[in-house]
């Protein structure tokens, strides 16, 4: 991709009060971001943070989509409901929705080609447990991960993010090295390559404690395409670190 991409994914945090600072102090800090920003928010504040970003070149996410189109779904938010509120992305699949909320590979590719159905574009989330790496089933798993939504039918899958998220490093504080994310974000390019011919255009981003410290090595790698930032996303100053190591 030409833009690198920073998205903030707040999780289940925020308030009224605190997201208008947050949002305010970011969107004035970016100023001429050399990359693109974006952030995801919890589906209540998505009206607030859309009118906060209005003439700002700040981007809106949100969380998770539904895998329906519209209908008898309680408590389901579908894609056209988001693009009402200036939605660009959704975080599709990401891992504590796998984990707490049971969402398998087959859900994650039906909520993807919802996404994109709907006009939003899925940040697909891949990522292994620590087991899994020190069984050395690394590379099996966000093959089998991505490989779920590659071939979701009838849409153009280059238009999806892809977001690598070791689930070892989100909210440890223990990031996989730039060595070992790039070696990942490799294999998922070329396997988006075979699949679709327009890896080079999909950005790939990196998740999992990424911070101010370490931001900028990891973002230096030639297949990191971008991060996306839990935590450090909810301080403005730690968030615009990030930003300014692009
Ligand atoms: P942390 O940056 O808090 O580790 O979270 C990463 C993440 O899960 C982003 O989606």
């Amino acid at each position: 991709p030409q833009n690198k991409l920073i998205a903030g994914n707040w999780k289940m945090n925020g308030n009224l009060a605190a997201n208008e600072a947050l949002v305010r102090a970011v969107a004035a800090g970016m100023g001429e971001a050399r990359c693109e920003v974006a952030v995801c928010v919890p589906a209540p504040y998505l009206a607030q943070v859309n009118a906060l970003r209005a003439g700002t070149r700040l981007e809106l996410g949100a969380q998770d989509v539904s895998q329906h189109a519209q209908g008898a779904y309680t408590g389901e938010v579908c894609a056209a409901m988001l693009r009402e509120f200036g939605v660009r992305y959704a975080i599709v699949g990401h891992s504590e929705r796998r984990q707490y909320h049971g969402e398998t590979d087959a859900l994650v590719a039906e909520k993807v080609k919802a996404a994109l159905a709907g006009g939003v574009t899925p940040i697909v989330c891949v990522g292994e447990t620590l087991a899994e790496r020190e069984a050395g089933q690394t590379q099996d798993v966000v093959k089998r991960q991505l490989a779920a939504v590659i071939h979701v039918n009838g849409h153009c899958i280059s238009e999806i993010v892809v977001a690598y998220e070791p689930m070892w490093a989100i909210g440890t504080g223990r990031t996989a090295t730039p060595e070992q994310a790039q070696e990942v974000h490799a294999l998922l390019r070329a396997q988006l390559k075979a699949a679709t011919g327009h890896a080079e255009r999909v950005h790939i981003l990196y998740g999992g404690s990424m911070n101010a410290g370490n931001a900028a090595q990891l973002l230096a790698q030639p297949d990191i395409d971008g991060g996306l930032v839990g935590g450090a996303s909810l301080k403005a100053a730690d968030f615009l670190q990030i930003i300014a190591a692009v």
